[in-house]
């Protein structure tokens, strides 16, 4: 990836430096002086080297520019000793043209980045981050446990600290890019003179060169490694839980922290209970009596069995509520219920002796059932002497 920066855009006219007071030179200062004191202040306020202040140095990067752009061009700089800023007011400015967008609008536009993007290449870089997806059981889910994992990640070398050099010796800094790992390449481009900055091709942006590489990495200060790591789940984990473990992640770059490891969870079905946040479901299929009359069974909770109170003329589809017998809450005290949902089952096969009672049964609540089967009816009519 490359960055540029244009120079001489969008700029504001008003409360300007002197161009030559701003690159430090005297105004009868011949070509070559003016590049090279250029280069030095450019080398010097660059934003990436300027991490403690990189808004300032930013700024400071810019009129730079804008003043070398000017003056290292004849006409222009003519102009300039002639008319001062107002020469290259408005429209028929220098670079102008581009109206009152930042420098950082024209970057979006040509080059999808600009200035603060968190792309330091040569500062110290955080590691990536990494993922790690955990299957666990719902009793898991509901007591909480620990695992330990084993996370496949790149570290530093422990032999090298880090640096790839061999033990005894140091890294030396690039001599090329005098240790900030670019190179700048200036070029003109329809949208005005470009500083193009690229990796230094001698250190590769590292902007140290290593001479007796460290034999366990082979230079690279950095090695792939099984790490185990300790994963807590607390009680009351559901899908979708995401765990971060702090560093857990890559190795950083040049010094940068490790990245951080995520853990994502997700519950297996359970075969028994259902569940709806911290409540679990069970279905208990109950008889048409159960209902009709009430009863007391037992239904299955995480814990073992409990007894379950069902009242006279339950109707099917009803909820009954064991409270506490659910799924600890996440964060805070106390539990979820177990609902219990009662399912009338019809029975599909009967005696001849259930039948006829049920016959009865229907005709005292002053029902009339039309059975299909004719012996049925018969043997009906009989009992009931009809
Ligand atoms: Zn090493
Ligand atoms: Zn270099």
């Amino acid at each position: 990836m490359q960055r540029c920066f244009l120079s001489g855009v969008g700029e504001e006219v008003a409360d300007k430096k002197d161009y030559y007071e701003l690159l430090g030179v005297a105004r009868n200062a011949s070509d070559e002086e003016i590049k090279k004191a250029f280069r030095k202040l450019a080398r010097q306020y660059h934003p990436d080297v300027n991490r403690d202040d990189p808004k300032t140095a930013e700024a400071k990067f810019k009129e730079i520019n804008e003043a070398y752009e000017v003056l290292s061009n004849q006409e222009n700089r003519a102009k300039y000793d002639q008319f001062g800023h107002a020469a290259f007011d408005g429209a028929s400015g220098g670079g102008g043209g581009f109206g009152g967008g930042g420098i950082n609008d024209i970057f979006d536009m040509f080059f999808g980045g600009g200035f603060g993007g968190g792309q330091r290449r040569q500062g110290p870089e955080r590691g990536a981050d990494l993922r790690y997806d955990m299957e666990i059981t719902l009793e898991q889910a509901a007591s909480g446990f620990n695992q330990e994992i084993e996370i496949p990640r790149t570290e530093d070398c422990t032999a090298c600290q880090g640096t790839g050099a061999a033990a005894g010796t140091h890294p030396e800094t690039c001599p090329q890019c005098g240790g900030s790992g670019q190179a700048q390449v200036v070029q003109n481009t329809p949208f005005g003179r470009m500083v193009n900055v690229t990796t230094c091709s001698r250190c590769r942006g590292e902007g140290k060169i290593v001479h007796t590489p460290c034999g366990e990495c082979r230079g690279r200060g950095k090695v792939r490694k099984n790490r185990r790591i300790q994963v807590t789940i607390p009680p009351g984990a559901d899908n979708g839980l995401r765990l971060r473990i702090s560093q857990g992640g890559e190795a950083g770059t040049r010094g940068g922290p490790p990245g951080d490891l995520y853990v994502y969870v997700s519950v297996r079905r359970h075969k028994t209970f259902g569940r709806d946040g911290d409540n679990l479901i069970y279905e208990l299929p109950v008889s048409f009596a159960q209902v009709a009359l009430g009863d007391e069974v037992e239904v299955p909770t995480l814990e073992g069995m409990t007894k379950l109170e069902i009242p006279a003329g339950t109707q099917t589809g009803a909820v009954l509520t064991i409270k506490e017998k659910g799924v600890p809450h996440l964060r805070g005290k106390g539990k979820g219920d177990l609902k219990v949902r009662l399912t009338v089952v019809t029975p599909k096969k009967l005696s001849d002796k259930q039948k006829q009672l049920l016959a009865e049964f229907a005709k005292l609540g002053g029902e009339t059932v039309k059975s299909e089967s004719p012996s049925f009816v018969k043997k009906v009519k009989e009992a009931l002497g009809g």
